[in-house]
């Protein structure tokens, strides 16, 4: 075995492994391109978020945010591993419900839920409907009422903390589609139009600062300003909410240059800071829930892609298409999201070449990675690119008529569909 970069990538023979198994054989039996999902890498992270909360809060509740990578089976083991789930549309709930996922660890959010979205939280009895704004609120309390039952709410609160400019900001958030603003008091009015609600249950607040975030600080500031206003509701009310959902947004690996934070080392300055906070304002210490996404399941998928066409246009750049791209990793087209890629047949090879990896689609953006470094590559050679677990599967599209790639998940040497890749009949099955 040997490791090749910073980060643990199994090589044996001079192939990559995922999940004990050879990325050719891997790609011999279910063709590329291909996401593979590493099952023990996805456990393991799961078990270590569960754990930290254990060891910090005493209890509390890992919510895996299902939109970084949603299908039934991920639904299964999050489950198996006593987590609950964020979702964010009727489709995704949908998906948790038809694996029978425990409902009452369910956190449903989204901006701009449908009263058909609201039913069927009330309905399947979803454990927090994180509510958004002040109308989806009062339709909550009638669709409840309706109902004849209790919404259980948490408030979704913007807590002024820019966390992706570099020294986070105190005021920067306030722009943005999501959650109530504190400044402005809007929180508080809904803080107390949910508790003077007869059908909504105010169980608490929650917030979400960013993504792929590397540094420590600004969730402690935030963890601070979330207990802070749980203590003002209660100075104002009299009434104590009990939850407290600090969101998720951990960074992770996507190239040798990202150095992420280890889960633990969050952990303790947050929980430290709820634990002053509350102590400071004389509440209860809350019960809290997290929200990981691309940290439990990013760097568990590497996607399989065999190269096409080499063009090289002296001077300036040389092309290596393979055969994907944005349709099923929009990232680059996005937000020229970085990855780490290798040869998978020839892992150890020195990368002594620089390319531009492009999709076959008919983009010129559509690539997926500029000036990356690889050994000089050969038509027909396996590419694999690494950490495509989140916002891949979950984002990708049909463009250009492209079919959605199958979902393999690799453990132990072994290996099993999750997801059926699309065949040109799927394509038009809806066609009319
Ligand atoms: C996207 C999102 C998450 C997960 O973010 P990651 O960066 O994938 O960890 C958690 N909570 C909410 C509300 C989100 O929108």
């Amino acid at each position: 075995m040997v490791l090749r970069m910073k980060r643990r990538v199994t090589v044996e023979n001079g192939e990559l492994m995922l999940g004990g198994v050879p990325a050719s054989r891997l790609a011999a039996e279910y063709g590329t391109p291909l996401y593979v999902m590493d099952e023990a890498l996805i456990r393991k992270n799961m078990q270590a978020f569960r754990d930290s909360m254990k060891e910090f809060y005493g209890d509390g509740l890992v919510c895996y945010a299902s939109k970084a990578f949603c299908c039934k089976e991920i639904y299964r083991i999050a489950e198996q591993e006593g987590l609950g789930v964020d979702v964010v549309s009727l489709g995704e709930l949908y998906t948790a419900k038809s694996v029978d996922f425990p409902m009452e660890k369910v956190c449903f959010h989204g901006n701009n839920k449908s009263e058909e979205e609201l039913r069927a939280a009330l309905e399947y009895g979803v454990g927090r409907i994180v509510a958004d704004n002040l109308p989806e609120l009062v339709q909550l309390d009638w669709m409840a009422a309706e109902m004849g039952k209790k919404a259980p709410v948490l408030l979704r609160i913007k807590p002024g903390i820019d966390a992706h400019t570099h020294s986070f900001i105190m005021t920067g958030q306030i722009d943005s589609k999501f959650g109530f603003a504190l400044e402005t008091g809007e929180a508080m009015e809904a803080a107390k139009q949910a508790i003077s609600s007869p059908n909504l249950q105010l169980l608490g607040i929650h917030c979400h600062i960013g993504s792929q975030i590397f540094q420590i600080q600004p969730f402690v500031e935030a963890a601070k300003v979330m207990v802070g206003f749980i203590g003002d509701v209660k100075e104002e009310t009299g009434f104590e909410m009990t939850d407290l959902n600090l969101g998720g947004g951990f960074g992770i690996r996507y190239t040798d240059e990202d150095e992420p934070v280890p889960f633990g080392d969050y952990m303790g300055p947050v929980s430290e800071a709820v634990r002053k906070t509350a102590d400071k304002r004389g509440i209860r210490m809350p019960f809290v829930l997290i929200e990981p996404g691309r940290s439990i399941v990013g760097e568990a998928g590497t996607t399989l892609y065999t190269v096409g066409s080499i063009k090289e246009i002296p001077n300036v750049r040389t092309y290596l298409a393979v055969d994907g791209g944005m349709g099923d990793n929009p990232r680059y087209i996005l937000y020229q999201a970085k990855y780490d890629m290798l040869p998978a047949c020839r892992a150890n090879a020195p990368a002594d070449h620089f390319y531009t990896v492009a999709g076959k689609c008919c983009e010129s953006g559509d690539l997926l990675g500029e000036n990356v470094p690889l050994p000089e590559m050969q038509p027909g050679e396996l590419l694999a690119v690494l950490s495509t677990g989140a916002y891949n599967y979950s984002m990708a599209s049909r463009y250009n008529r492209r079919p959605i790639l199958p979902v393999v998940m690799v453990k132990d040497g072994k290996s099993r569909l999750i997801v059926r890749g699309e065949t040109l009949d799927d394509l038009i099955r809806n066609d009319l």
